[in-house]
């Protein structure tokens, strides 16, 4: 083979077959396929598009690099979850110690944030002792003590796609379906779970502005996901506003802990509260509206019990954090040097926060990273106290920016005033978060 003549063709319009593309990865690894010529072929993919048959070949490659996890030997239905990345985004915080204590066990290897997206090990790590670099014994033991674990993901774990990222980033070739497909699925492919259960966000926030586009993206992860013999659902989800109230690290850990401690309500429990019906369900084999209820009406249980939060206590714990950060949160969690207060100009109802800006805004602070090398300010970010189609009067509070000192608060806070919009002739009604169902 040669990569020259793969790459015309996938220029052309042509297909690869999964032998074909294996060679080219393969070759990118060794060195023998240069950066330019699997950088071009990206590109070419991405400009006339893979096929779904080619999305499968490149996860089933990329799966191949590295090891697997095998959850075979656990106690109960193993479930993953996976989000494509969001602003205020503690999902996984919530849903791990929900499906946990309704019976299930949640291995979940997490990423870092990066831009303005937040990452999960960011989050955790700002429990005073957490650790998330384990190493898969420990992962084991702790999943079948507790029933859940949240984890860095391993050197040895897919690779390949550790590399093929890298490129993509800096090759504009990201936003490819059937690229972003095989990435998210070979991982949670080699996480080893029997149900998967994905959460694609869409909008302004989202790596998939439109709606259909992350819905075509859903449903090719769940086909490839079902093709590999898994137990997989999607839901498709909104990103235009932070799905949250807070938008950081010590914060978003403290926003889950205290909606743990009460009946789920708001737009952030709602996703969670449905990822977790979801993928309950699902890894019953039961689809109809009837074990919907069931799953729910179990894991509302076990959330309003207080069952799911004494897990998260119990798993904080067992990777080394301060559980009191579950009875606790604002003593025990890192906090900012400087608090500043937005308070709305006018009367109206807010139209609009921009997630994107947002999270941008958050990452300046500290809360994120521009690079992979970049340490984050765990005590920094933003917390909303509105959200689209609230009602406000003018001084009302809008959100509280926690800095590192009173000149980036009040920079923030000045920005933060200019992104959250409020109109007095604005719509009322809130924003419904949860967009398709995809099984
Ligand atoms: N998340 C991933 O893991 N991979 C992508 O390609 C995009 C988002």
């Amino acid at each position: 083979m040669r990569a020259v003549d793969l790459i015309g063709r996938k220029r052309d319009g042509g297909q690869l077959s999964a032998d074909e593309l294996s060679w080219m990865v393969g070759g990118f690894l060794t060195g023998e396929v240069a950066e330019a010529q699997m950088a071009a072929l990206l590109m070419a993919g991405v400009l006339q598009g893979f096929s779904e048959a080619e999305a499968r070949a490149l996860t089933q490659v990329l799966l191949d690099s590295g090891e697997t996890l095998d959850l075979s030997g656990l106690r109960g239905p193993t479930i993953d979850k996976h989000s494509t990345g969001g602003v205020s985004d503690g999902t996984t915080l919530l849903v791990a110690p929900l499906l946990a204590a309704a019976g299930a066990v949640v291995v979940k290897l997490s990423g870092r944030g990066l831009g303005h997206t937040g990452g999960t090990l960011d989050k955790l790590e700002s429990i005073p002792g957490f650790r998330t670099a384990l190493e898969p014994q420990e992962v084991l033991r702790i999943a079948e003590e507790i029933g859940c674990v949240v984890a860095a993901q391993t050197q040895k774990l897919v690779p390949a796609d550790k590399a093929l990222y890298a490129l993509r980033d800096v090759t504009a070739t990201v936003s490819s379906p059937a690229l972003i497909a095989s990435s998210v699925m070979s991982k949670k492919l080699a996480s080893g779970a029997d149900t998967i259960v994905l959460d694609v966000k869409a909008g302004d926030g989202a790596f998939m502005p439109d709606t259909a586009a992350a819905e075509q993206l859903a449903r090719l992860c769940v086909s490839i996901g079902v093709g590999a013999g898994r137990r997989c659902a999607a839901l498709v989800t909104a990103m235009d506003q932070p799905l949250g109230r807070a938008v950081g690290n010590a914060i978003e850990v403290a926003e889950a802990v205290e909606l743990l401690g009460r009946p789920p309500a708001g737009r952030l429990a709602q996703v969670a509260l449905e990822l977790a019906v979801t993928g309950l369900a699902q890894s019953r084999g039961e689809q109809g509206d009837e074990a919907i209820a069931t799953a729910r009406s179990g894991l509302i249980k076990a959330w309003e019990s207080g069952s799911a939060l004494a897990t998260l206590a119990r798993m904080v714990e067992a990777q080394g954090g301060d559980p009191s950060v579950c009875e606790r949160p604002r003593e025990v969690l890192p906090a900012a040097a400087v608090t500043r207060r937005v308070v709305a100009q006018e009367a109206g109802r807010v139209v609009a926060v921009p997630a994107r800006a947002v999270g941008e805004l958050a990452a300046g602070l500290g809360a994120g990273r521009a690079r992979k090398e970049d340490a984050v300010d765990p005590a920094v970010g933003v917390e909303l106290r509105a959200e689209i189609g609230d009602q406000l009067e003018a001084g009302d509070e809008m959100a509280v920016v926690h800095a590192r000192s009173q000149e980036e608060a009040e920079r923030a806070a000045v920005r933060l005033g200019e992104l959250i919009a409020v109109d007095p002739d604005g719509a009322s009604g809130a924003e419904e978060p949860i967009l398709r169902r995809i099984s």
